[in-house]
């Protein structure tokens, strides 16, 4: 699956050394977050990698070279990266393509639009030097999925949402009471409670979302992809405003992304 050869488009010989001697060299494998340009040639890669979590790196005269280089450092794609360590930004040294994802979904504009939202949402739930080994896999695994074009572009995304959620430690419930745990199923259901509700534990505002809609939520947060590729477009639309709502609640601003998602497209089934 790799690709055994390193291409070495940068030449860092001016930076590798700091004012205490050599900066420390790492290898790690990541998918780009986003980039953004700095100065005339070059453009500064945000990574979720595996080991390090979220880095931001400069990737020197990128915007020089034939696309063959420039193409790795695009939102989505998969890589593997050497870097030097700096005191404020990391320097790309070398990159190798593991996964094209990328490339891929943005010859869909669903996918893309999905994958987007993907991405946006790995960036906000995650911090710069923090290790998030999880959010790297769930990111990796969406993307993935995605480009092989395993299930409804949207249902790859609200599982994502739910699961990335859940390992940044706001797992809502969409059987059991959100608030005292008494075993379900229940219909009542609020946001800013965590998911859904007990008789006892109900509070004004609650809605009341359809139960097919609550049970294809649970299956998107666990995995169980027989039970969500079955689930009909009115509780996959209604379960995609709740996944929207949650991440909307537990996020400062939402994510700007989402809005560009078609949420009255239509879905496939099966
Ligand atoms: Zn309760």
């Amino acid at each position: 699956m790799f690709e055994k050869r390193w291409s070495a488009w940068v030449c860092v010989s001016s930076t590798t050394k700091g004012d205490n001697g050599p900066m420390p060299l790492y290898r790690d494998s990541g998918v780009v977050l986003r980039t953004h340009k700095l100065g005339e040639a070059d453009r500064i890669i945000t990574v979720l990698t595996r080991g390090r979590g979220k880095i931001r790196a400069v990737a020197k005269g990128v915007r020089r070279t034939k696309s063959r280089f420039g193409a790795r450092l695009e939102p989505g794609m998969h890589v593997d990266l050497q870097c030097y360590e700096g005191r404020n930004l990391d320097t790309v040294t070398q990159t190798e393509s593991i996964d094209a994802w990328g490339d891929v979904i943005a010859r869909d504009y669903r996918r893309w639009t999905a994958a987007t939202a993907i991405l946006e949402t790995a960036d906000r739930l995650t911090e710069e030097g923090e290790p998030a080994v999880q959010q790297y896999l769930l990111l990796a695994g969406a993307l993935r999925s995605l480009a092989h074009d395993e299930h409804d572009p949207e249902l790859v995304l609200d599982a994502y949402l739910l699961r990335a959620l859940a390992v940044a430690g706001w797992a809502p419930s969409f059987h059991d009471c959100a608030r005292c745990g008494e075993e379900g199923p229940h219909r009542a259901f609020h946001v800013a409670s965590g998911g859904v509700l007990c008789r006892g534990c109900r509070v004004p505002g609650a809605s009341a979302p359809a139960p097919e809609t609550l049970d294809l939520l649970a299956a998107l947060l666990t995995g169980d992809w027989v039970v969500a590729d079955a689930s009909a477009d009115r509780n996959r639309r209604e379960g995609a405003g709740l996944t929207a709502a949650f991440l909307q609640w537990h996020l400062e601003r939402g994510v700007l992304s989402l809005r560009h998602v078609d949420r009255t497209a239509p879905q496939r089934t099966g």
